[in-house]
């Protein structure tokens, strides 16, 4: 069985306690974790609090933390085989998609070491004659990085990389669901140099290691991403540090699709958007809103795609689709799908036992014509489960589109740029993809409205996110 270590004040230690972490394509536990409990997260946050002030790494200049962020995102390619390895082993990711996320993260980094010494600061044309005033750009102090277990790798850099930029240092926690990534992740860190306690990484379990976290005193800031109840938990223990936080919370993202849609190419974004990461994506475009006079058409190319997806092991790189990360997500998912058959959705393709074991769920196509209220139009499934409804017109594409506490992604597919123009302007989407979905960039910000949080990460903005302001006042 492998083993894992907490990484805190730049050692690698046991912990309080060990867990064992299972394979989701088998259900057995393949390995051992340790568990920060109170005296570990309480050393890793002061470790980041005393590094925040010490002059190895305040004293380092811009350009310093930029050539250490460079240092990391090459270590991060040369070690990405065995990083890819290990997520593909402890969440049931396919290793095609663990090798592929671990190449553009690497240019995350890269973005933000090109950002950490073009952060500025700037002169007041004060109006006092005997004054002169200017603003200073300031790291805001040690963060408090949590994130879930899908994709941690790339969600702990779009956290790491503007923090470390800035000046920050960081307590990063892993998901308890699989943080062989993550920790695995803290050997790169170490490798690249950091002084001690910059970076921390941490594992532990919700009701300790989250809240003692992000309630702890000496955090300034929590960047967290997860679901919104966990968030609401966050920000009422953020009442205790009055840290400030930025959220990244899930989605019931619309993929609208127009009567003068190119079919082949939106069933393509579409079945992607969707049945990725087995759905498990806070951007699954999990809700198609189809034009009614196109909705058999498109439904028929969808399920003859959905059903040839090769599903299979994940660490087999033929395989397109994996399981889901705990048998509890797939619990739910079966749930939600069953009630939402009982209140009259149809079932179009799915929702069938697979052979292989483990936590796999196949791809799952629900209409829901005609049943507004079925369960799975309004609940974040994360899975792959794609609900669909059909609209007549525009404007009525839009009111449903926009019938949604979350509010993070949506898909357009029309060949008419006036429209594609007007319903991007209307709709409540922190991100809106036209003729295409989930395209991302390190130069491009990310987030959401409502349900789906606040704050965004990528692009210039998120570093500053990680900056404050001291202003200055001089007599001359
Ligand atoms: P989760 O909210 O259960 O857990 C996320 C993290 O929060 C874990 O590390 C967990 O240990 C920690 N946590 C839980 N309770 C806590 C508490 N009381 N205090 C502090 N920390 C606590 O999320 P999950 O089920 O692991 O992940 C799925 C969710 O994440 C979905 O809603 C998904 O949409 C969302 N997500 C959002 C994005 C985004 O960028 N918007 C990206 C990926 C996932």
């Amino acid at each position: 069985m492998e083993t894992f270590k907490l990484y805190i004040d730049g050692r690698f230690e046991a912990g309080a306690a060990r867990f064992l972490s299972r394979n989701p394509a088998t259900g057995e536990p393949w390995a051992e974790m340790p568990e920060a409990r109170g005296d570990e997260v309480n050393r890793a946050v002061m470790a980041a609090q005393r590094a925040f002030n010490d002059p190895a790494w305040r004293g380092l200049t811009a350009g310093g933390r930029g050539k250490l962020l460079l240092r990391l995102a090459d270590l991060l390619e040369a070690n990405a085989d065995e990083l890819a390895r290990l997520e593909t082993l402890d969440t049931g990711k396919i290793i095609r998609e663990t090798r592929a996320q671990i190449a553009y993260i690497a240019e995350y980094y890269r973005y933000y070491a090109g950002l950490a010494d073009k952060i500025e600061g700037r002169v007041l044309a004060i109006d006092k004659p005997d004054m002169e005033s200017w603003i200073r750009r300031e790291p805001v102090g040690a963060v408090a990085a949590i994130v879930p277990w899908n994709s941690q790798l790339f969600l702990s850099a779009v956290k790491l990389g503007p923090a470390l930029a800035a000046g920050c240092t960081v307590v990063l926690k892993a998901s308890e669901e699989a943080p062989a990534p993550l920790l695995a992740f803290a050997r790169v860190i170490d490798q690249a140099g950091f002084p001690p306690g910059v970076v921390n990484v941490i594992t532990g379990f919700a009701a300790e290691c989250g809240a003692l976290l992000s309630a702890h005193p000496a955090v300034d800031h929590i960047a967290f991403t997860g679901g919104p109840e966990t968030a609401r938990h966050i920000v009422r223990n953020s009442a205790e540090n009055l840290a400030r936080t930025s959220l990244e919370l899930g989605g019931k993202s619309p993929f609208i699709v127009f009567d003068d849609a190119n079919l082949e190419s939106a069933a393509n974004a579409q079945v992607a958007g969707i049945f990725a990461a087995s759905g498990q994506s806070c951007v699954a475009g999990s809700r198609l809103l189809v034009a009614e006079s196109i909705k058999e058409r498109f439904l028929a190319l969808l399920t003859r795609k959905a059903e040839a997806i090769r599903i299979g092991a994940p660490e087999d790189p033929e395989t397109q689709f994996g399981p889901l990360c705990t048998a509890r997500q797939k619990q739910r998912i079966e749930e939600v799908v069953g009630k939402s058959l009982e209140q009259g959705a149809r079932l179009v393709t799915g929702h069938y036992a697979l052979e292989q074991g483990g936590h796999y769920y196949p791809p799952t196509i629900l209409d829901c014509d005609g049943h507004p209220d079925a369960a799975c139009l309004r609940t974040e499934l994360f899975g792959p489960v794609l609900s669909v409804q059909s609209f007549r017109d525009e404007a009525e594409a839009i009111r449903l589109a926009n019938d949604s506490a979350y509010g993070l992604a949506a898909g357009v597919f029309t060949r008419d740029l006036a429209r594609a123009h007007r319903v991007t302007g209307v709709l409540r989407a922190g991100v809106v993809w036209l003729n295409t979905y989930r395209a991302i960039s390190p130069m491009a910000p990310f987030g959401g409205y409502g349900e789906s949080g606040s704050g965004r990460e990528g692009g210039i903005s998120a570093a500053l996110e990680y900056t404050t302001t001291r202003t200055v006042w001089l007599r001359t």
